[in-house]
C-alpha cells in the first residue's frame, strides 16, 4: 500500500491521503494519531481551532519518524486574522506541535464579513511566515471563487490548496473548478460525509459490492480518482485501517460520474457556508 505524492503549485509535494483530527479531543489526539501512523497515513490535517496539536505533537515525537517523512498542516484560528496575531500564532502552533515547521498552513475561513473583509492582509501574513520558512507551504480553506480571485489579483500569489467540503452529495463543481483555474490543489474536507447519508447510499452500496470493498472505502476512491485530497477522520483503528485501504482499485469513469451525479447542491452541503460563515 502507498499514498501517492501531488505537487503543488510551488513546487512541493504532499501525499494525497491523510488522516483528519477535527473533534478528536487532545487527550485522545496522541493516540489515535500513533494508530495512524502505525497503520501507514503520514499526513496530519489538524487546526489550532482543533485544541489538538499537543496530542498530534506528542505523537509526532514518540514515532520516531523523520520529520520529512511527515507531512503535517495546521490551520489559522478564526479570531487570529490580524496580521501580527497571524504570525504570532504559527509560533505558538509550532511550540505545541514541537515542530520547527509545519508543512502547510491555511487561513481556516475567509470570514469575508469580519475585519472589514480584510483577508488579504491575513493571505500577505501567510506570505510573510512562508518566507520566514516556519512553513513549506501556505494555502486557504473555504474560499469562494471571489475570495480566491481577490487575493490573487491583490498578491500575485495563489494557494498552494483551498481545503473545501466535498463529498458526492455536496460535490461543490464551482469552488473545485475556480481552485483548479488558480493551479491550486483541492483538499476535499468531509470526504466520507462526516458519516452520513452516503455511507448507506444504494449506489455507494452497488459499487462498493462490486469491488468487495466498503462504502467508506468507495467514497475515499472517488475523491481520490478525481485528484482531491483527502484526511478522512476516525477514532477506530479498525477504521483507520479500513480507510487507508483504498490503494488497489480505482473506479471507472462511468462509476465516478455515478457518484458525481448524486451531487444534491446547497441541501446536501454538511458545513456552514463561507459567504456567510463568520
Ligand atoms: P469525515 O467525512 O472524515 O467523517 C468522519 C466520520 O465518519 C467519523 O466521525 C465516523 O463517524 C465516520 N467514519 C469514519 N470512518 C468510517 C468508516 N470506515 N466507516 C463508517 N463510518 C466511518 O468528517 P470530518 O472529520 O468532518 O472531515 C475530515 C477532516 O477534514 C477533518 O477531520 C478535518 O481535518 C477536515 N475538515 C476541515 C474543515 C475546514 O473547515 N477546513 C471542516 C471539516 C473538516
Amino acid at each position: 500500500m502507498s499514498t501517492s505524492r501531488i505537487t503543488l503549485n510551488d513546487g512541493s509535494t504532499i501525499p494525497q491521503f491523510g488522516l483528519g483530527v477535527w473533534q478528536v479531543p487532545d487527550a485522545e489526539a496522541e493516540r489515535v494519531v500513533a494508530d495512524a501512523l502505525e497503520v501507514g497515513y503520514r499526513h496530519i490535517d489538524t487546526a489550532q481551532m482543533y485544541g489538538n496539536e499537543e496530542g498530534v505533537g506528542a505523537a509526532i515525537a514518540k514515532s520516531g519518524l523523520a520529520r520529512g517523512d511527515l507531512y503535517v498542516t495546521t490551520k489559522l484560528n478564526n479570531n487570529r486574522h490580524d496580521r501580527a496575531a497571524a504570525k504570532e500564532s504559527l509560533r505558538v502552533s509550532l511550540d505545541k506541535l514541537g515542530l520547527e515547521r509545519v508543512d502547510l498552513f491555511l487561513i481556516h475561513w475567509p470570514l469575508p464579513t469580519q475585519y472589514g473583509g480584510d483577508f488579504v492582509s491575513t493571505w500577505e501574513a501567510l506570505l510573510e511566515l512562508r518566507d520566514s520558512g516556519l512553513t513549506r507551504s501556505v494555502g486557504v480553506s473555504n474560499f469562494q471563487p471571489d475570495h480566491l480571485d481577490l487575493i490573487v489579483d491583490k498578491t500575485g500569489v495563489a494557494p498552494a490548496v483551498n481545503q473545501v467540503e466535498v463529498h458526492p452529495y455536496f460535490a461543490n463543481e464551482d469552488v473545485r473548478a475556480a481552485t483548479a483555474r488558480h493551479g491550486a490543489a483541492v483538499q476535499a474536507w468531509s470526504p466520507l460525509g462526516q458519516g452520513g447519508g452516503e455511507l448507506a447510499d444504494a449506489v455507494v452500496a452497488e459499487i462498493a459490492a462490486r469491488y468487495g470493498k466498503t462504502p467508506a472505502q468507495v467514497l475515499l476512491r472517488w475523491a481520490l480518482d478525481r485528484g482531491d485530497i483527502v484526511f478522512p477522520k476516525s477514532v477506530k483503528k479498525e477504521r483507520l485501517a479500513e480507510n487507508f485501504d483504498v490503494f488497489d482499485f480505482a473506479l471507472t469513469e462511468d462509476e465516478v460520474g455515478a457518484l458525481a451525479a448524486l451531487d444534491k447542491g446547497e441541501p446536501g452541503r454538511q458545513g456552514p457556508n463561507p459567504d456567510t460563515f463568520d
